[in-house]
């Protein structure tokens, strides 16, 4: 099947678009107070006008805190009148989508765990056939790129238009300073297949912790994404949930301040400089072609020269010492030394190829 979506840019459904996206609350609703004191400070930063927060937490364990439930959606109504935010809350089946629409909830988002279920995605699909609201699909925990455009497929097909994927890391068994791998070639391999759909990325559950935040999110930006989702909350100390990786307003707004905002005059320069040395490059390239071309016509006369006179071709001495001296002025220009042996013996190798050729004339 042809990987197609029926995409609405974001600039034709967020009037306030201006990239990069950003999107921020706390990783769960915990009381209307945490909730509100939150949205009330990030509603102060200009560029976030989204605030994100889970309702119903998918939790490994059942004894750990599940979320507040539909309480949270009528404390998530009074951000709204006070903020004026748009809102945004994980669902995972057909009935969370139905709390949150009858409570007016603005954007939909489906979690990591849900996504790698189809029979899930399908059920929430259904439930959105008809309806005009955006959706927001996490990557599946694991790896699978097909899962993700599968998922995005199903709540497309039903007419959502106004789609974002959002890349929040990958389950990795291997050690990793993140909490979830950022296998950057999996979004990029995303947006190349859908050049049209809105990727952001969501560097609090890539790190799982405040510290490399920044860094993630500053290579999100590099790497042309198109916004960022990062949790915060009033006091991440005593949090609920993700209390490791949820920072505060205030270290939001200075991470934003932070951010590097490459504009595409910047780029233009960049791709200019690239041209340069890529012609440079090529000049290169031509050069050794030519000399490879010069050294085994010499190697040729030397075979032709060896016929005349019976002598062997291979002659181990005198290739010991080509191979010494090579390695030596080599390594002095700051070549790899095994790049070097590899070259040679390609070379060797054809040159020999070569001699053989004239003595069996
Ligand atoms: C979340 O955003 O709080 C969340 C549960 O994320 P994920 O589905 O990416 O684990
Ligand atoms: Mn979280």
């Amino acid at each position: 099947m042809k990987a197609q979506l029926n995409i609405l840019p974001l600039k034709n459904w967020l009037k306030f678009y201006e990239p990069p996206l950003i999107i921020s609350g706390p990783c769960s609703a915990e009381s209307e107070e945490q909730l509100l004191n939150t949205a009330k400070e990030i509603s102060r930063l200009t560029n976030v006008k989204i605030f994100r927060v889970g309702i119903w937490k998918p939790r490994t364990r059942p004894d750990y805190f599940e979320g507040v439930g539909n309480i949270g959606l009528e404390w998530l109504k009074v951000v709204k009148d006070e903020t004026g935010m748009k809102t945004a809350v994980e669902v995972a089946n057909s009935r969370h989508v139905e709390d949150c629409l009858e409570h007016g909830v603005d954007i939909l988002w489906i979690g990591a765990r849900t996504v790698v279920n189809p029979f899930s995605i399908q059920e929430i699909s259904e439930v959105l056939k008809g309806v005009d609201i955006p959706v927001m699909v996490k990557n599946p925990v694991n790896p699978d790129l097909e899962l993700w455009i599968g998922a995005l497929e199903r709540i497309n097909f039903v007419g959502i238009k106004k789609l974002i994927a959002v890349h929040r890391g990958f389950y990795f068994f291997e050690k990793s300073p993140f909490r979830n791998a950022p296998m950057w070639e999996v979004p990029i391999e995303l947006k190349r297949i859908f050049p049209e759909l809105p990727v952001i990325v969501d560097p609090s559950h890539i790190c799982g912790n405040k510290e490399l935040l920044l860094q993630i999110s500053q290579k999100a930006l590099d790497l042309e994404m198109d916004g960022l989702m990062i949790e915060t909350h009033i006091n991440p100390e005593i949090a609920l949930t993700d209390a490791k990786q949820q920072i505060t307003p205030a270290e939001l707004k200075d991470l934003i301040s932070k951010l590097i905002i490459r504009n595409e005059s910047d780029n233009i320069e960049f791709e200019n400089k690239l041209e340069e040395l890529r012609a440079k490059i090529d000049e290169v390239d031509y050069e050794l072609i030519n000399i490879l071309a010069k050294r085994l016509e010499l190697v040729k006369q030397i075979g032709e020269y060896k016929r005349n006179s019976n002598i062997t071709i291979l002659q181990l001495k005198r290739w010991r010492n080509v191979i010494q001296d090579r390695l030596k002025k080599g390594v002095e220009k700051g070549l790899n030394k095994k790049f070097l042996i590899d070259l040679f013996e390609l070379v060797h190798e054809e040159s020999i190829r070569l001699q053989n050729e004239i003595m069996n004339k």
